[in-house]
């Protein structure tokens, strides 16, 4: 063994839930208004500059002078307010390389309201109590927030391992701090353990090609054969939410066009977003114990690489299989099933990353119609959502219809026609263009 030790360094953030005073509740809402008014103010002096005189320095400029002669500005930190010509500046980057729309105007009722702290040193972070901890938040005084996680503070901090910002978010919960955490660690061993395909399927949320599916036993779809949007509220949620919806679509019946929005219906709109929220935790907290558990079981996980046109596509039909209503039926129940899906595969990417091992995407249209036993796509194969049965005369192969996918998948993978690998270890680029029913 050498002494030296392999070190990577890993950013990653930690949302906490913060107890606010009813003053400090105003001042938080003031700052975050504040800083929503100044990135207005921001855009609107951006888009009538020149473009010549766009530079970030006369941004910094116009930023300093405006916090001298608006009074109300003076309630936003100066370091916020930095924070808010960075996100904007970022904003117009991403744009400009292709990643997103160019920024817009932020209104004040559809923007998530938050206040950066870019400065993690201003922050001074102590532990309290088992469960508590208490943050220093600038013009607003010590508070209090939940303690979840061991954070390096204190005489855990140093040079490498802190806590290098936050962000103030309120979300129908109340208001959170979501702290920017970097840690060094020493580099995880090469995961060793088994490899994997997985396929998001139609009846089984995660369809495993060893058969060890991940179920959270909702089904995506109702008996009337209509999907289930609301597959994680309780029978009791669904109808209280039912009710709201009635209720909010009766008031808004009455609204005129370019009346304001009512306390009432605001209220209702409040309640159902505090519903949809309690589903997304639910379904997310499902996605956070699933993933951990597959990155600490396997070594490799392939995923079949979605984008829209590819699904866009499936619907339309392929030259083998021109799109019929079946065809786009089943594209369109895939595309609900998978509403998640890409969340599921960004955690798969850091949590293999952190344990060692590999996520790795393969092209992979047809795999739900291709036989999985013997590498040929014959028609009728797949006689349900839920069945597959090789309808190839030399075959008769029959299994689930999602694990069949994920069998595929990880055959994709086996004969070197991954995509990318999308986190993790460096890997030698395999070759492509192999036909996979011919490889077999
Ligand atoms: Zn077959």
């Amino acid at each position: 063994m050498t002494s030296e030790v392999d070190l990577v360094r890993w950013q990653f953030g930690h949302r906490a839930r913060l107890v606010l005073t009813p003053v400090q509740v105003r001042l938080v809402f003031g700052q975050a208004h504040a800083a929503r008014t100044l990135w207005n103010l921001m855009h609107d002096w951006w888009t009538m500059l020149r473009k010549d005189q766009r530079t970030l320095a006369a941004a910094d400029v116009a930023i300093r002078q405006a916090r001298k002669e608006i009074d109300w500005l003076a309630v936003l930190p100066a370091q916020a307010a930095q924070g808010v010509l960075k996100t904007y500046f970022q904003a117009w980057k991403n744009c400009w390389e292709g990643r997103a729309d160019g920024p817009n105007f932020k209104a004040r009722f559809r923007t998530v309201m938050s206040v950066d702290i870019p400065q993690g040193r201003d922050l001074q972070i102590k532990r309290v109590h088992r469960r508590w901890g208490m943050v220093n938040i600038p013009k607003v005084g010590r508070v209090r927030f939940r303690w979840t996680k061991d954070l390096p503070v204190g005489k855990k901090a140093n040079a490498e391992n802190r806590i290098t910002g936050a962000r103030l978010i309120k979300d129908v919960l109340g208001w959170h701090i979501a702290f920017r955490v970097q840690v060094v660690e020493s580099k995880p061993e090469p995961h060793t353990g088994p490899e994997v395909g997985i396929d998001c399927g139609v009846n089984i949320p995660l369809a495993l090609s060893d058969e060890n599916h991940q179920n959270h036993g909702r089904p995506a779809r109702l008996p009337d054969g209509t999907s289930d949007r609301d597959k994680w509220l309780n029978p009791d949620e669904k109808a209280r939410l039912l009710r709201l919806e009635r209720r909010a679509a009766h008031r808004n019946s009455f609204r005129k066009s370019g009346q304001q929005t009512s306390n009432r219906l605001k209220r209702t709109y409040d309640q159902i977003a505090s519903l949809r929220a309690r589903a997304k935790r639910r379904a997310t907290d499902w996605q956070h114990q699933t993933t951990t558990e597959l990155a600490r079981r396997y070594g490799t996980i392939v995923v079949e690489q979605l984008d829209i046109t590819n699904m866009v596509k499936s619907a339309k039909g392929t030259i083998e299989e021109p799109g019929k209503n079946v065809a786009q039926k089943s594209g369109l129940n895939r595309s609900i099933s998978q509403e998640a899906w890409g969340r599921t595969v960004t955690m798969l990417a850091y949590k293999t990353a952190r344990h060692g091992g590999t996520l790795y995407k393969v092209p992979a249209p047809g795999t739900s119609q291709r036989c999985s036993a013997c590498g040929f796509t014959t028609p009728g194969s797949r006689e349900d959502q839920a069945t597959f049965v090789c309808k190839n005369p030399d075959c008769g192969w029959a299994a689930n219809a999602d694990s069949n996918a994920a069998r595929n998948i990880l055959h994709l993978y086996r004969i070197g026609l991954v995509a990318i690998p999308a986190a993790g270890r460096a890997v030698v680029r395999r070759a492509l263009r192999v036909k996979p029913a011919t490889a077999r």
